[in-house]
C-alpha cells in the first residue's frame, strides 16, 4: 500500500465523523430496544449473589454451633466418666470424711452434665433459628432467582433478534473509528454524552440544526457545504457535517 501523504481534507474529515456518528446511533437503536433489562439482570444478579453470600454466613454459624454441641456432649462424657469413677471409689472408702469428700467430687461433676446439657439446648435452639432463617432466605432465594431467569431469557431473546446486526456495526464501528482523527474525537464523544439522543453530528435539516432545529442562516449553511473548515451549531455545539438537500416527493 503506497504512503498516504496527502492531508485528509476537511470534507473527508465531516464525512468520517457523519460515518461514525450513524454507526453509533444504529448501536443506540439496538441499546434502546433492550431497554432496562441488561440493567435490571444485573442488579438480579448482584442480589442472587447478596443472597447466597448470606446463606452460606449462616450455615458456616450453624456449623460452629453443632462444633460446640460435640464439644459439650463430649464435656458430659467425660464428667459422666468421673462420677462413674467416683461412685466406684466410695464404695472403698475407709471413713465417713472420704465419703462426704467423694460426695462433693460427683456432685460437681453431676452439676458439670447439667451445664452441658443446658449448652446444649442452647445451642440446639439457635441452630433451629439460624436454620428457619437459611429456609427463608433460600425461598426469597429462589423467587429472585425465577425473576433472573425470566428477566435473562428476554433479554437472551431481544439479543439473538439483533446480535448479528450489532456485531456487524460494531466491526464497522472498529474500522470508521480510524478514520476520524484523535482530536475531533473526543469532542465528538464527550458532545453524544451530552444528548440523550447520542447525537454529535448532525446534517442542517430544512434550514435547521438537525439536533436542536435552531434555524441555521443561508450564509452559514453555505459554509456548511463549502466543507473549508469545521462548523458547529452555535446553539446546541453539535458538528453541522453537511447541508440536506431537499428531496420533493411527488404526491399521488
Ligand atoms: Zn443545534
Amino acid at each position: 500500500m503506497a504512503a498516504v501523504a496527502t492531508e485528509t481534507t476537511i470534507a473527508q474529515k465531516l464525512e468520517a465523523l457523519l460515518k461514525l456518528q450513524n454507526i453509533d446511533s444504529a448501536l443506540d437503536g439496538i441499546k434502546k430496544m433492550r431497554g432496562d433489562l441488561p440493567e435490571e439482570v444485573r442488579d438480579l444478579e448482584d442480589e442472587v449473589a447478596g443472597i447466597e453470600t448470606r446463606i452460606s454466613k449462616f450455615n458456616k454459624e450453624i456449623a460452629i454451633l453443632e462444633e460446640d454441641i460435640t464439644k459439650n456432649r463430649n464435656a458430659k462424657k467425660e464428667a459422666e466418666k468421673l462420677v462413674n469413677k467416683y461412685k466406684d471409689q466410695q464404695m472403698n472408702v475407709r471413713n465417713n470424711r472420704e465419703y462426704d469428700a467423694i460426695s462433693k467430687e460427683i456432685e460437681l461433676q453431676q452439676l458439670e452434665m447439667e451445664l452441658a446439657d443446658k449448652r446444649t439446648r442452647e445451642f440446639e435452639f439457635k441452630i433451629l433459628n439460624k436454620k428457619d432463617d437459611v429456609s427463608e432466605t433460600e425461598t426469597r432465594l429462589n423467587t429472585r432467582k425465577k425473576d433472573l431467569d425470566a428477566k435473562r431469557k428476554e433479554l437472551n431473546v431481544l439479543i439473538a433478534e439483533s446480535e448479528e446486526d450489532e456485531q456487524k456495526l460494531m466491526n464497522n464501528r472498529d474500522k470508521a473509528v480510524k478514520f476520524v482523527e484523535e482530536r475531533l474525537l473526543r469532542p465528538y464523544d464527550k458532545l453524544r454524552g451530552n444528548y440523550p439522543n447520542g447525537l454529535a453530528v448532525v446534517l442542517v435539516k430544512r434550514g435547521a440544526c438537525g439536533g436542536c432545529f435552531s434555524a441555521v442562516p443561508p450564509q452559514r449553511q453555505a459554509d456548511i457545504k463549502d466543507k473549508k473548515r469545521i462548523i458547529v451549531c452555535e446553539h446546541c455545539g453539535r458538528i453541522l457535517a453537511d447541508v440536506e438537500d431537499i428531496v420533493f416527493i411527488s404526491k399521488k
